[in-house]
Parts: structure tokens; C-alpha cells; sequence
């Protein structure tokens, strides 16, 4: 669980069968917002004063149909617990650089090393099952919602901005068949991250590249190996040091590079960002950052990347509320502080918000997969990460979840 949340004051932890659900949620007694836990590796799956509602328990289907290679899943598997039920199929989705998150993951649209050849996970959704704020329940599949455009406004709302409207308790999944994945991770000098950021620009969707940095800089690079065939891009590049794994799975642990010492105990807020290429300007957001760098309040503070573009563009901006389809990186800040610490926290809070300004000009938007109701950043969050689309959201949040029994919109 999120260190922050273990440590918070929580009221407590519902699990709630889907009878009783829709009958809570309409409730008008437990404060609010009501929090929600999948996967329960955000800040914010456990809040001071605050009861959380747990899926883990009662939200563990999964079932796969053979003839249309769908999966039906509960909400309340993680990632490793959906691809490890895939895998006696030979199945998989992309999923991200971790099996540890839950199905915040493919509702905030989160996306992985093979989201650029194959898309968001939110992208291979295919039926939303759940209960609305207001205690109503739905069932919505991807087919029903067209030419009905009370129907698509849900559906587009649910696809990356559920957890201000519903609770999810099942979905329908799109599956591919289990790809091989050549991997590269390595330490690369500051100076050397520019170059591998242009070059990266120039990858075909089969590649992917990842960086971190924290007291040093990783790169981690993963290919696709094609059907039959050996990946052309990795093995040019790095000859035998790329690494032949299975599956996501067998994926060797993002980040362990960073830094030579095991991390002690720390807290922290994680906010991700959303932008265009960045090409030539690539070397003066670099020296922007090792500015920043150079000030983190706490070792474990970090900026992180990972790419997007090729498929993850292919899908209309409207179509879902993760607008910023042409986007080509996702640049990540961690502000993290020692438990306890409140002037700690505040200093990682300003550095977070110091760092995201630092790439506010080539990253406009924000990927709210950890929600941030409790922290000032969340008014402008929101407007950065639904844009024109926000209003509208705000709309249906009157209409479904009025007396915000759910995270503020
Ligand atoms: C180790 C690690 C690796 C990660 N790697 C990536 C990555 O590669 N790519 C990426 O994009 N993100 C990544 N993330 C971020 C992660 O995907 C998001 O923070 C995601 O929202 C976490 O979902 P969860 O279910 O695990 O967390 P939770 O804390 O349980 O939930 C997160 C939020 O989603 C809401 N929520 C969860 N389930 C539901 C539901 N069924 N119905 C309604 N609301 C719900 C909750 O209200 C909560 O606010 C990573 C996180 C970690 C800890």
C-alpha cells in the first residue's frame, strides 16, 4: 500500500458486496469524498477522517472468453494479477512499468513501454460496469453508445475520468497475444540524456524509451520483438547488453539505477505531465531540470519520463477524457519527504510544484492518475488535465455524482 495513505489518519476500510454498494454510495451520512482503493499505490487511497471503499475483496473476477478474446475482470486485481490470469492464454494488454497498480491504472489511462504499438490500456475497454456517485448503477458497452449522445458523453467521461464520477466495479478488456521484449537499462551521464531523448523521437512504435533520475540517470529502453523475428533497434544500439524477457512481466524493475543506496521510509506526491516532442529543445529542459536537480529537498526526490506517441495519437482527443492524444512524453516528478516531516513536506510540495513549471511550456497537460483533492494544485490539475472538457465533466458530475460523495471535480 502507498506509504502516505498506510500512515493516514483513515476513518477505515469498507468492503462492500455489489448489493450493498449502490445503497452507501446514496447514503448522505459518511463524510466525504468516500475514497476508493484498487490497487491502493496513490496518496490518495486512504485519507485523515476519511473511510475507504476497498475493491480488493469483493471484485476479483476474471474470465476469458476464447472465442472473442475478451477478458471480464473485477476491479479489485492488480495488473500482475490480470496478466498472470492472461497468461495460460497467451494473452496480454499493456500495461505499465509496474504489475503493482490496480485498475486506477486503466481508468486514469495509464500507459506502459508497448502503449506506442499498442495504445492505452483504457484503449481495450470495452464495457464499464459500476455504481454513479448518486447510487445508480450501469452497465455501458462500448457498441451501445453510438448514435446515443447521452450514452457516449458517460462513456467518453468514464474513460480516464471515472473516479470523480463512479465506482468501477467491473470491465470488459480487449486482449493481444504475449509479445517478447528486448530491454536496455542502463546509467547514462546528464549530457548524454538529450541525445537519447532526440533519438528516441525517431524510434519506430515498436520502441519505447523510459528515463529516471535521481541521484543518477537511467534509461531504460524496450522493443517489441516481432513475430518470428530478433528487434533490429535494441541490439544495434546496445549489441549484447539488451536483455530478451518474456513477457511485461519478467521485465526487470524500473528505476533500480537511480541510485546506490536502498531508500530509506519516505512519503510522497506524484504528478505527471503531459507534452509534445522535444527535439531541439531537449538540451535546455535538460539544464532545466538539473537546476532543479540540483535543489531537491529530499534523496528520493526524482523526475521521471516515459513516451507515448505511435498508437496512443491514433484514437480522436473527444473520443475519451485523455485529451492530450498527440502527446509524446509523460515527464513524472516524485516529491518525497521523511514521514512526519511537515516542513519536509512543504518543501518537496513547492519543488514539485517548481519542477512542473519547469516543463509547463512543452508539457501543458497533466496525466491525473494520482488525484490531488487534498493538496492547492488540484483546481489547476483538473483545467490542465480535461481543458475544454472540463465544463462538460463538470456538468455530468451535477448529473451523476451531486452531492459529491466522490473526489471534487
Ligand atoms: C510502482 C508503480 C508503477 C507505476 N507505473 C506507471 C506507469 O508505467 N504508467 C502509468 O501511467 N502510471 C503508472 N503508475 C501510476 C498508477 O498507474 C496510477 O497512480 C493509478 O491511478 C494507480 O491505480 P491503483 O488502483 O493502483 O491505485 P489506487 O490508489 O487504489 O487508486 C488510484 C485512484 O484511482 C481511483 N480508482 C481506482 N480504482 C477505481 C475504480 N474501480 N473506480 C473508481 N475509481 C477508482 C481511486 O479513487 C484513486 O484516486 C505507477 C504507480 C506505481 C506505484
Amino acid at each position: 500500500m502507498n506509504a502516505l495513505a498506510k500512515d493516514a489518519r483513515s476513518e477505515g476500510r469498507l468492503s462492500l458486496n455489489p448489493d450493498l454498494l449502490p445503497a452507501v454510495l446514496a447514503h448522505p451520512l459518511h463524510p466525504t469524498p468516500l475514497l476508493v482503493s484498487s490497487g491502493a499505490t496513490s496518496s490518495r487511497c486512504a485519507g485523515n477522517g476519511l473511510w475507504t471503499l476497498d475493491l480488493k475483496r469483493h471484485y476479483r473476477e476474471l474470465r476469458y472468453h476464447e472465442a472473442s478474446s475478451l477478458v471480464t475482470i473485477g476491479t479489485g486485481l492488480t495488473m500482475a494479477e490480470l496478466l498472470e490470469g492472461l497468461r495460460s492464454h497467451q494473452r496480454a494488454l499493456p500495461i505499465g512499468l509496474s504489475g503493482v497498480p490496480g485498475s486506477g491504472f486503466l481508468l486514469t489511462g495509464g500507459m506502459g513501454p508497448l502503449s506506442r504499438l499498442q495504445g492505452l490500456a483504457m484503449d481495450h475497454i470495452q464495457r464499464i460496469e459500476g455504481v454513479w456517485g448518486n447510487g445508480v448503477a450501469f452497465n455501458v458497452h462500448r457498441h451501445d453508445v453510438i448514435g446515443d449522445e447521452r450514452a457516449a458523453r458517460y462513456w467518453r467521461a468514464l474513460l480516464g475520468a471515472a473516479p470523480f464520477l463512479a465506482v468501477v466495479t467491473g470491465l470488459d478488456l480487449r486482449t493481444r497475444p504475449i509479445k517478447p521484449l528486448a530491454v536496455l537499462q542502463e546509467r547514462i551521464t546528464v549530457d548524454a540524456l538529450p541525445n537519447w531523448i532526440r533519438s528516441a523521437e525517431q524510434w519506430p512504435p515498436s520502441a519505447s524509451l523510459q528515463w529516471s533520475w535521481g541521484d543518477h540517470v537511467e534509461v531504460y529502453a524496450v522493443e517489441c520483438v516481432p513475430d518470428g523475428g530478433t528487434p533490429d533497434l535494441l541490439p544495434a544500439l546496445a549489441g549484447e547488453a539488451a536483455e530478451i524477457c518474456a513477457d511485461q512481466l519478467s521485465l526487470p524493475v524500473f528505476g533500480r539505477l537511480t541510485s546506490d543506496q536502498k531508500p530509506s521510509p519516505f512519503h510522497c506526491e506524484v504528478l505527471g505531465r503531459l507534452g509534445s516532442s522535444w527535439g531541439e529543445q531537449a538540451e535546455s529542459v535538460v539544464d532545466r531540470l538539473r537546476e532543479q536537480m540540483m535543489r531537491r529537498p529530499h534523496p528520493s526526490c526524482r523526475i521521471s519520463a516515459q513516451q507515448l506517441g505511435g498508437a496512443t495519437g491514433t484514437v480522436a482527443a473527444a473520443s475519451t477524457s485523455f485529451i492530450y492524444r498527440d502527446a509524446v512524453w509523460k515527464p513524472w516528478i516524485t516529491a518525497a519527504w521523511t514521514p512526519g516531516d511537515l516542513p519536509g513536506r512543504k518543501h518537496a510540495l513547492e519543488w514539485m510544484d517548481s519542477v512542473s513549471h519547469a516543463l509547463m511550456a512543452l508539457n501543458p497537460g497533466v496525466h491525473l492518475a494520482q488525484l490531488h483533492d487534498h493538496l492547492p494544485c488540484h483546481d489547476q490539475e483538473l483545467k490542465d488535465a480535461f481543458g475544454s472538457w472540463l465544463p462538460s465533466l463538470q456538468q455530468l458530475k451535477v448529473e451523476l455524482d451531486p452531492d459529491q460523495r466522490l473526489c471534487r471535480l
